[in-house]
């Protein structure tokens, strides 16, 4: 890449570390940004700022907030006794547009990938374990994972070690694409997923 003054380059580099996107795209927003008005630059530089000074992770459910604990956490209208185990926050909000769900979340941080580095320690299965054992109320698991490989792997992994608590084990019914993410479901699809979910034996 030619050589562009630093403020250009350090942004370039800030890009090129968002997924999907490569120096040479990197290069086009930042040239895209160039062209925008000053007050517009700022409005984007303290929306970042805010996104680190002013979320915070639930420390019950592991979604981002704004407050101590989420909006779903703290509604006393959401159904306790089922708990929906997801991979990412991103799926809390795909599940809720279906309407469908009432009951609480679990955000994994992710599904087994050990080439990529991802191991039993690295999702928060330990912190889903806990929360069961503290939580009695809790009477359904539903193991919301995409229907990938890895999404499998995870949920077999879950279903053997959550069965010694005693609590119902549901899936998502096939119904969703198979390799795709839920990220990419469209709610009919996840809706139908939800309702006819199957019991783990
Ligand atoms: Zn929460």
């Amino acid at each position: 890449m030619r050589r562009f003054p630093e403020p250009i380059t350090n942004l370039v580099a800030a890009f090129s570390r968002l997924p999907g996107v490569g120096p040479k795209t990197a290069l086009r927003y930042v040239f895209y940004l160039l062209k925008q008005p000053k007050a517009d630059l700022e409005i984007m530089a303290r929306a970042l700022v805010n996104l680190g000074e002013r979320i915070n992770v639930c420390p019950r459910c592991f979604t981002y907030t704004q407050r101590e604990l989420c909006e779903i956490c703290e509604d006393p209208k959401r159904d306790a006794s089922v708990l929906c185990v997801v991979e990412e926050p991103r799926d809390i909000s795909t599940i809720e547009s279906t309407g469908f769900y009432h009951g609480l979340y679990h955000v994994l941080g992710g599904v087994l990938n050990p080439i990529e580095g991802m191991t039993p320690d690295a999702l928060r299965g330990k912190e889903l374990y806990a929360r069961l054992h503290s939580d009695p109320g809790i009477q359904e698991i539903i193991l919301a994972l995409s229907p990938t490989v890895q999404g499998e792997m995870t949920i077999l992994y879950l279903h053997k070690n959550l069965l010694p608590l005693g609590r119902q084990i549901t899936r998502l019914a096939r119904g969703l694409p198979v390799g795709s993410t839920l990220e990419f479901a469209d709610e009919i699809s996840l809706g139908d997923a939800l309702s006819g979910r199957k019991k783990m034996s």
